[in-house]
């Protein structure tokens, strides 16, 4: 069967599968009934563990106690006992290498009894730690490979779950991953280290406020919205590029894009929304609270977004569904692509990643709420983060930076890589109050009091929206937007984490300083008046409420100074800067080394994959695209010759030979160029800058050409199913 056939036969077979679900109701059991049924949570633990150990494993839970190993034996024997009812025959230790997946290695929960039958067995110590052959994970050179030992420690604070796939159900156990000299080889391991280093110093300004009474803990909460494609699969199978490299590297833009908007919260199409309820269905029995779903911007893309949660938990969760998107696509003939730009000239996807701060007590601190203390205690927390986004802009960018990233920040749908906050009108006036000292109006409703008191009141959610900000205040809470679709999660949050925790640690200090040995309730309201207008007066440069995606804002950020580091060559090296590597140190997320081994993994991997996408290009191109030239320039030749023969003058023919001549000719040049291009760097910082600069350039140019030629070129001929074909049937 020739390229073109194939595509057609997927193209029909796509077309069966949307008319099976067409007018078919899918019915789901009651969310209810079956909500978090594959996870050894709290409530089955309440059920199963004696009073002591339940007790026991709840402080460790909620209140961060260690855990005494007699506690972990009983909890692994109870969660051994339910996995075993729940079907499970083996175990595995799930963790989150720096390679951005999870991995998982089973072993088996049943050993032989000795009389040739076998017991079931899960002991504390499997529970609490394994060790993986870890060999093979990147580990950026914190460890050599004779030395490949890594062990993995149970997380109790994320809970257990079972993964059921065809024929098998497996226990997974949330655990960190560290190496034999206990540097972290995870993305788990820094990010609990970074909110425990939050929750100090966050509680430190509760205790000046008088409001940590009852608070044992401040953690961060964290709610995501994922963005994905579907495209059909056996379209996807028929595209190398997609395959391998997870985005098209070429595709002409379709007549029909997104210009209607019509798909954007537009009705679910009947074979998505079947797709849709499976995936929820599983993630509830896996325990992710999903909430909202629709469509999204772009043709083919869709949002799923549980609610918040602690981040630990939430970011366990978020691999969890993506995983869980990417395993239910086949089931309804679908592939799922969690990349960033799949689809050039078309909407690409980010995953908004909603941020607060809240007290085991259950208050938000990010919550303007209605007396005037607490309020102050808000605006303490605010300019903290607004203090620390501004410090550490470039710290931010360069933990969202990724091969799939570069193609949607600063592409005019996604904010640019310029990292600024919104905070909408209201919260600029009062900020630019405070600055000059007291508020004396208010805007907006009358909300703010006046008067006597010195510091504002805030009405609560302000309506105010921006699509376009990287980091914008959304009433109680911040939206970070520039984060990728594709990525996991825990790795801009740990920085979010420390790069605050350091602000509060800052703010804490000068406080605790002004109130002296006597603290009282004037003395802290001066203090926090000067301390605002200070913060105020230093880092308002990063806030910005207008259009992040105008000309006139880059402009205007680069005369306020503000970084922009464009692609990950840019961004990933600031790693390396004394500012950055002091202050992982100091709130002991990440040692120097531990540091500088994620630096040498992302440039790898940044390095990696264009290799891949330029190999990809130069393959498809010499192998599919190039045949299918020739053979339609061979068409156009033979019609001029045959026209002639027969004596007709056909000047137009002729020239419209010459021009796809001149377009082969063009494409074969592009291709070249983009062959002898892959020089090689052994400096890695250095390798990647040559990519951007230079083999990147070429990248576009060779596709450039090519969806020049799927312009003209005769659909029949072409290998390779188009962007209207992949984006219109679902
Ligand atoms: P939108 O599309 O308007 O940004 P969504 O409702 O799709 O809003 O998503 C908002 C996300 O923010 C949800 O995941 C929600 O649970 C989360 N969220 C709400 N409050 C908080 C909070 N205090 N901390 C962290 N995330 C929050
Ligand atoms: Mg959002």
């Amino acid at each position: 069967m020739s390229r073109a056939q194939a595509r057609y036969q997927a193209i029909r077979t796509a077309q069966t599968w949307t008319e099976r679900f067409e007018g078919g109701r899918v019915a789901s059991p009651p969310v209810d009934q079956i909500f978090g049924s594959n996870v050894f949570g709290l409530r089955t633990m309440r059920e199963r563990l004696p009073k002591a150990t339940y007790t026991a494993i709840v402080s460790t839970i909620e209140r961060g106690k260690p855990l005494a190993r007699e506690v972990a034996d009983i909890v692994a024997a109870a969660m051994k006992d339910w996995s075993i009812e729940q079907g499970a025959t083996r175990f595995t230790h799930w963790f989150q290498p720096l390679t951005g997946t999870t991995a998982e290695k089973h072993d088996s929960l049943i050993v032989p009894d000795g009389q040739g039958h076998v017991l079931y067995n899960l002991s504390g110590a499997d529970l609490i730690q394994g060790e993986p052959d870890a060999s093979s994970f990147p580990s950026g050179g914190l460890r050599a490979t004779f030395e490949a030992r890594g062990y993995t420690a149970w997380d109790p604070t994320s809970p257990a779950f079972i993964v059921r796939g065809e024929n098998s159900a497996t226990l997974c156990i949330p655990t960190v991953f560290v190496s034999w000299t206990g540097e972290a080889l995870d993305k788990k391991t820094p990010l609990l280290r970074s909110c425990e280093a939050l929750n100090h110093h966050a509680q430190r300004i509760l205790t000046l406020f008088g409001t940590s009474e009852g608070v044992s803990r401040v953690v961060t909460t964290l709610g995501c919205e994922q963005e994905y494609f579907l495209v059909d699969r056996d379209m996807y199978h028929a595209r190398p590029d997609l395959v391998s490299c997870g985005r098209t590297v070429f595709g002409a833009k379709p007549p029909k894009g997104q210009q209607l908007e019509d798909h954007y919260f537009g009705s679910i199409p009947a074979r998505v929304l079947a797709y849709m309820s499976e995936v929820e269905e599983e993630l509830y029995r896996l325990g992710v609270p999903v909430k909202t779903r629709h469509n999204e911007v772009a043709p083919g893309q869709y949002e799923v977004a549980p609610l918040f949660e602690e981040a630990n938990v939430a970011c366990d969760h978020q691999m969890v569904l993506m995983e869980t998107l990417r395993r239910v696509a086949p089931r309804y003939g679908f592939a799922c692509l969690l990349h960033e730009k799949p689809f050039a000239g078309i909407n690409g996807s980010g995953k908004h990643c909603n941020w607060s701060m809240a007290t085991d007590t259950g208050v938000n601190l990010l919550d303007p709420r209605d007396d005037t203390h607490t309020n102050m205690q808000f605006l303490v927390f605010l300019c903290a983060v607004i203090r620390a986004v501004d410090v550490h802009a470039d710290i931010l960018r360069a933990s969202i930076a990724s091969v799939g990233n570069d193609h949607r920040l600063g592409a005019n749908e996604a904010p640019p890589a310029i990292i600024s906050i919104f905070l909408g009108d209201m919260l600029t006036d009062i900020i630019n109050q405070l600055e000059r000292g007291a508020p004396k109006r208010t805007i907006k409703g009358g909300a703010i009091d006046l008067g006597a008191r010195t510091l504002p009141r805030i009405p609560r959610h302000s309506g105010d929206r921006n699509r376009t900000s990287p980091f914008a205040f959304t009433g109680n809470k911040f939206e970070f937007r520039a984060v990728g679709s594709s990525t996991s999660v825990s790795w801009p949050v740990t920085v979010i984490n420390t790069i605050v925790a350091e602000s509060l640690d800052v703010v804490a200090t000068q406080l605790e300083k002004a109130m002296g040995k006597r603290p009282t309730e004037a003395k802290l309201l001066a203090a926090v008046g000067r301390l605002l207008k200070q913060i105020i007066k230093d880092h308002k440069r990063v806030i910005f409420n207008g259009d992040n995606y105008s000309a006139e804002w880059h402009a205007e950020a680069a005369e306020r100074g503000l970084p922009n580091l464009a692609t990950v060559a840019d961004a990933l090296p600031v790693l390396k800067l004394r500012r950055a590597v002091a202050l992982f140190k100091k709130y002991k997320v990440l040692s120097p080394s531990e540091l500088d081994s994620r630096l040498h993994i992302q440039l790898e991997a940044y390095i990696k994959r264009r290799q891949i996408e330029s190999e990809e290009m130069v393959q498809i191109g010499r192998t599919m695209i190039l045949p299918a030239a020739l053979e339609y320039q061979r068409r156009l030749a033979d019609t001029v010759v045959k026209t002639r023969a027969a004596g007709v003058e056909c000047d137009a023919d002729q020239e419209a030979l010459e021009s796809f001549v001149g377009l082969v000719q063009d494409f074969r040049a592009a291709l070249s160029a983009l062959e002898v291009a892959n020089g090689h760097e052994d400096e890695p910082i250095k390798h990647a800058r040559a990519i951007a600069r230079k083999t990147f350039p070429l990248m576009e140019a060779l596709r450039l050409a090519t969806d020049a030629l799927e312009g003209q070129i005769e659909h029949s001929l072409w290998p390779l199913p188009s962007y209207d074909e992949l984006l219109s049937i679902r």
